[in-house]
């Protein structure tokens, strides 16, 4: 891609009504644009990184065996009085037809129609257990939107459900659905300060699980144990007696940090409300039982952002950068091009700034500010030596090393 043709330009300024880390420098950077208090368009920058995350989630839960479907947003009213959600969930956006005078919601979530669904196919042990998830669009009525991307009132959520034929099946499950979020958090980059976190479970279980990053942008208070790498939410720490559930410590390090996911056992709460039970070998009908797994998509972009970020601009992993290289030329355009095509046959994702009326000083920050992995500068003075300054994003060190290696290098 070259910079002179992407359509978006970086912004000096951060806009005045975003007081967020992330939303600051995803705006000025051009990787979102925001419509209204937490609604934000993904722009081409941004909806690569959008598209890179979405995927990674994808295959971490198709490797445990998640089926993907899509479900719809707009839902029947019925359903959500049958599991009094109507009337009892504060952030509801409801809404009646101006025609027929029927009344919707926008789904925030989907278990009213995940459920209903599974319960047509699966009524049987043998059915049993099953997976389904989708990555779609979620609507939620939320008080405060004040943190950027973070909290939106329309965002992408992966949705995991599972129906299990008891307890058991399900726990060894959610263990599962558990490692697969580590990998998740790995993968894009923060699992070093992403801490696996017991939360309030509650009718159906002690605990849930949030997977919360350390950050001062967090709206969670979470309690650390550095011997197991777990938390504990403040919204529990009293239930376990202000000490480690695995290992007893009781110095725990308070700190800041974001829910980006979390696992919750639901145990029939949504499958009693639909009729959904199922006959097991005797004929016997019981309770379905069923956890759910949620991830925000925005929400771990932005947390991505507030942590691997400095006073410059972003830092990208090379899993989720938009581009892994940012080429910038110095006035030398010809042979930037050349190079331009060579990385592109060389299937290495590469931005290129070709623009002729923006200053060197201009181009670096931009190229700061994008956060790409690689930066590649062609200059007049690297030429000379046949050669190409490299630079990491996330490191001071910088080398030169001659253009016909350059390939083997980067693709290292
Ligand atoms: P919170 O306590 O932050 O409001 P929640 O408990 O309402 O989160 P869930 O309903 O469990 O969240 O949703 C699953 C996941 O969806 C969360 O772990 C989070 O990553 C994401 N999420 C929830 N609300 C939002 C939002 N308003 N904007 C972006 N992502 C969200
Ligand atoms: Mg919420």
């Amino acid at each position: 891609m070259k910079l002179s043709k992407l359509f978006t330009k970086t912004i000096k300024e951060a806009p005045k009504d975003e007081t967020s880390k992330n939303a600051q420098l995803l705006i000025r950077a051009g990787f979102v644009d925001k419509v209204m208090a937490g609604v934000y368009t993904l722009l081409p920058l941004g909806y690569r990184v959008y598209k890179k995350i979405e995927q990674i989630i994808r295959e971490e839960i198709n490797a445990i065996g998640g089926q993907e479907i899509y479900m719809p947003t707009l839902q029947p009213k019925e359903r959500w009085l049958l599991t009094k959600r109507w009337e009892n969930m504060d952030d509801l956006f409801r809404f009646t037809s101006h025609y027929s005078k029927i009344e919707y919601a926008l789904g925030p979530t989907h278990e009213e129609i995940v459920s209903p669904l599974v319960k047509k196919y699966a009524s049987s042990y043998k059915d049993l257990p099953v997976y389904v998830y989708h990555i779609q669009n979620k609507f939620r009525d939320e008080k405060r939107a004040k943190s950027g991307i973070l909290r939106g009132r329309e965002f992408m959520m992966k949705d995991l459900y599972s129906f299990h034929v008891n307890d058991k099946d399900l726990d060894d499950y959610y263990e599962k659905a558990k490692q697969a979020y580590v990998r998740i958090f790995e993968r894009c980059g923060i699992g070093s300060s992403t801490y696996i976190t017991f939360a309030s479970g509650g009718s159906f279980s002690k605990y849930s699980h949030e997977f919360q990053t350390i950050t001062k942008a967090g709206e969670d208070l979470i309690y650390i144990c550095d011997k197991c790498k777990i938390a504990i939410n403040k919204e529990v720490l009293n239930d376990v007696e202000n000490k480690c559930p695995e290992c007893g410590n009781k110095e725990l390090k308070e700190e800041k940090a974001v829910e980006v996911g979390n696992i919750f056992k639901l145990g029939n709460k949504y499958s009693e409300p639909f009729d959904y039970y199922y006959t097991d070998e005797k004929g016997e009908k019981k309770p379905v039982i069923m956890g759910c797994y949620g991830i925000g998509l925005q929400r771990l972009m932005g947390t991505v952002v507030e942590t691997l970020s400095d006073d410059k601009g972003m830092i990208w992993s090379e899993s989720i950068a938009p581009f892994k290289v940012h080429l910038l030329s110095l006035k030398q355009n010809e042979q930037a091009e050349k190079l331009y095509k060579n990385l592109e046959q060389a299937e290495i994702e590469v931005l290129y700034d070709d623009r002729e009326e923006v200053s060197a000083g201009e181009k670096f920050a931009d190229a700061d500010l994008i956060g790409c992995p690689i930066r590649l500068v062609v200059s007049e003075k690297t030429l000379k030596e046949d050669s190409i300054e490299v630079k990491r994003r996330d490191s001071d060190e910088v080398k030169i090393i001659k253009l016909k290696k350059l390939i083997t290098e980067l693709t290292l």
